[in-house]
């Protein structure tokens, strides 16, 4: 794909999803577009490799957070589960003057985003490998973040206790969610109780030339996790809440 082309989509759709755009964002996903497909070819980061597919079902639905938030300049975020960096590494993107931890359980992930980080030429934003388990047991993360976003991770009753453990009391947990979303509900509404959460929104979103439907799952942090939680790696996904 050509840039020119890449801006024209890129452009067209941001202003349909009522998004501003300017020069670094373009520049930015253009080069983490180029070093995602090059690094892809040596090992597994995505499946999604087209470029195409890359804009809509990587760029654009990261950004998508946009449309229903705006978080305050110098919010502290978390991206659990980040893979190649979907969607916290994006998101840094559009807002530069966010703090964004990217966190994944897969050393040569978290090496592709240090390599993408450095490239980009990004402060206040690090990738560190990690489990939610013990990360979220760690004081320096533990009850610090005002936002904890996850995208294809876990189902909520295992996710919830991967994630609302890092928000401080008031912070906001945003999942992103297919139509599968109301029977993992069912499952996931007293682990997030449990937690310290409380479901206080659900969005329907829409991606433009993605045809499944897209949600973002917002639970409020009203009180701190207990302290045995999350247990110990390994546990929530064998004996989910
Ligand atoms: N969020 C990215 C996206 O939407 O493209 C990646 C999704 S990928 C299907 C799930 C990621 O979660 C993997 O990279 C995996 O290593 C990470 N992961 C799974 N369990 C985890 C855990 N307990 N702690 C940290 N990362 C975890």
């Amino acid at each position: 794909m050509e840039r020119k082309q890449f801006d024209i989509i890129l452009i067209n759709t941001l202003e349909e999803m009522g998004l501003r755009y300017n020069t670094a964002l373009l520049d930015g996903l253009w080069l983490y577009m180029n070093f995602l497909q090059e690094e892809n070819r040596k090992y597994n980061l995505t499946a999604i490799e087209g470029e195409e597919e890359i804009i809509t079902k990587h760029f654009l639905d990261s950004l998508v957070f946009f449309t229903k938030y705006e978080p305050q300049p110098g919010s502290r975020i978390l991206d659990m589960g980040t893979g190649a960096g979907f969607p916290g590494l994006v998101m840094k993107l559009y807002q530069p003057e966010l703090g964004v931890l990217l966190v994944d359980s897969l050393q040569k992930r978290i090496n592709f985003l240090n390599l993408l980080i450095e490239r980009l030429g990004l402060k206040l934003v690090e990738a560190l490998h990690g489990r939610a388990e013990d990360l979220g047991q760690q004081e320096e993360y533990r009850e610090k973040f005002d936002y904890v976003v996850s995208r294809a991770v876990a189902p909520l009753n295992i996710l919830s206790e991967y994630t609302l453990p890092f928000l401080r009391t008031g912070g906001k947990a945003v999942y992103f969610k297919g139509p599968d979303y109301q029977e993992e509900l069912q499952e996931g509404e007293k682990a997030i109780e449990i937690l310290g959460g409380r479901l206080k929104v659900i969005h329907k979103v829409k991606i433009p030339g993605l045809e499944v439907g897209r949600y973002l799952l917002e639970i409020e942090k009203v009180e701190e996790t207990p302290a045995r939680y999350p247990r110990k790696a390994g546990i929530p996904k064998k004996r989910p809440l």
